[in-house]
């Protein structure tokens, strides 16, 4: 029979779990996780960021057809904007590949091609939102732009502006509450319109004569100081307009993390880190980190591109197996945020199925939305073989289901991982105020995701 406190099934705040050790541990491992946050505000951005850690830790780059035997640690980058990092194992590639794979695109504005204009002696630029936001969280807060500039002599110039104390900021305004009777009373997702979201980046003119376009001109004549820019330079650019502000801690306890871009650099990380501490693993282990899951894991740098196909069937060939016996072998964990329970927002969720802040690191079975469509939904087999392995290495994990059944969804990239015919469970961390240009999570789940991503690598 069993005991009794083991017969119901309930959960307690990590802290009550874990020694005071593990809690600074916990600590160290988000002051690293928060430089990262800093110096990756986009996809682009989290790549270099990654790469530079990977060849700090042996790490060579990888093209396809390149000679490889186990031990070998390898990364795979893909047009500057997703990664695949793996140490090969000492067992055969036919046991197939332990795979996390997570996202490293934000919500976030794209400056249009086109975008620059000057209304009533303001120079502003318009955007594009990408993924989903409330456009209304992005007005009146300071703003940064991250990017590359394509300039008409054949440079690709990074920028980054607004991240360093020294550097100007950038502005989306909106309007003061006495004059916003009408706006108030459009709905939610139209209190801000897309064509609103437009960026302030300059109001005064270029001189003292009274020239047309004035300050359009002085903004245009410091990017050309600056880069060498012109306006027709934009139309090949690419410009992501990111919130300024740094990662913090939040609370008197600095128990969370305040950051943008969490959504889903909160589960890069902690998989990058597990998959660059192994040596010589049993099996080949990997890490996948994607692009474009904010927009459906589209175009050649997202999920569903063939680019991480590839990969697969090039060292499965080079090892002596093939593709489909290497995809059917292989188990992934889908490492991507849930949405945490919110006391103030509580009727969005269903409680005894809803993840919450400190309960650790969360196992999604399935995603989707009304009647699971679109769910990839993890096999039981898979999930208790994972939940063992988390029980027996004490890592404090829990279950959650996104928001309550018939209210919304969402969905990751492991539909398109379990298409190769690989085992896929959605696992990652919980997060408050996704998709918010600053959102919120407890550095105890980061860790236990982290040690959730290490077992998993290890024992599966
Ligand atoms: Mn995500
Ligand atoms: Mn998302």
């Amino acid at each position: 029979m069993a005991k009794k406190d083991l017969l119901t099934y309930s959960l307690k705040h990590i802290a009550s779990e874990v020694s005071q050790q593990w809690t600074k541990r916990a600590f160290r491992f988000n002051e690293g996780y928060k430089r990262f946050l800093d110096a990756s505000k986009t996809e682009r951005e989290a790549v270099a960021t990654a790469v530079k850690q990977l060849q700090e830790n042996g790490f060579r780059p990888f093209r396809l057809g390149d000679a490889i035997k186990p031990g070998d640690k390898i990364y795979f980058e893909n047009r500057h904007k997703s990664l695949i990092a793996a140490v090969i194992g000492t067992e055969p590639i036919a046991k197939g590949i332990r795979l996390l794979a997570a996202h490293i695109d934000s919500p976030r504005l794209d400056l249009k091609p086109n975008p620059l204009y000057e209304d009533s002696e303001l120079a502003l630029l318009k955007t594009h939102y990408y993924g989903g936001i409330k456009k209304y969280q992005w007005t009146t807060i300071p703003l940064a732009m991250h990017g590359v500039l394509m300039l008409s002599d054949g440079r690709k110039v990074e920028v980054s502006v607004g991240e360093e104390d020294k550097d100007p900021v950038f502005y989306i305004d909106d309007l003061l509450p006495h004059l916003a009777q009408d706006q108030m009373k459009r709905s939610g997702s139209e209190v801000i319109r897309g064509e609103e979201l437009n960026v302030v980046v300059g109001s005064l003119p270029q001189s003292k004569e009274d020239e047309k376009q004035a300050v359009k001109q002085h903004v245009l004549q410091l990017l050309n100081d600056k880069y060498g820019f012109v306006e027709r330079d934009f139309l090949a650019s690419e410009i992501e307009i990111v919130p300024a502000a740094k990662a913090r801690d939040v609370g008197f306890d600095r128990g969370l993390t305040g950051a943008y871009g969490q959504d889903d650099r909160v589960c890069a990380y902690p998989a990058l880190q597990a998959v660059l501490s192994q040596e010589s693993p049993k099996n080949t282990v990997a890490v996948v980190l994607a692009d474009k899951e904010e927009i459906g894991s589209v175009g050649n740098s997202g999920m569903q591109s063939a680019f991480f196909q590839y990969f697969v069937a090039d060292i499965a060939e080079t090892l002596g197996s093939n593709e489909r016996t290497v995809m059917m072998a292989s188990k992934c964990l889908s490492a991507d945020v849930n949405a945490a329970f919110d006391p103030t927002f509580a009727s969005v969720s269903e409680q005894m199925n809803a993840s919450y802040i400190n309960r650790g690191m969360v196992l999604t079975k399935y995603t989707g939305a009304r009647g699971k469509s679109g769910a990839s939904d993890a096999n039981a087999e898979f999930v208790a073989e994972v939940q063992h392995a988390f029980d027996a290495a004490k890592i404090p994990w829990q279950i959650g289901e996104l928001g309550r059944v018939d209210l919304g969804g969402g969905g990751t990239v492991a539909g398109y991982l379990a298409n190769l015919g690989m085992e896929v469970l959605d696992a990652g961390v919980p997060v408050l105020s996704m998709h918010a240009p600053y959102e919120l999570t407890s550095k105890l789940d980061v860790y236990a995701t982290y040690l959730g991503f290490d077992c998993f690598l290890k024992t599966l």
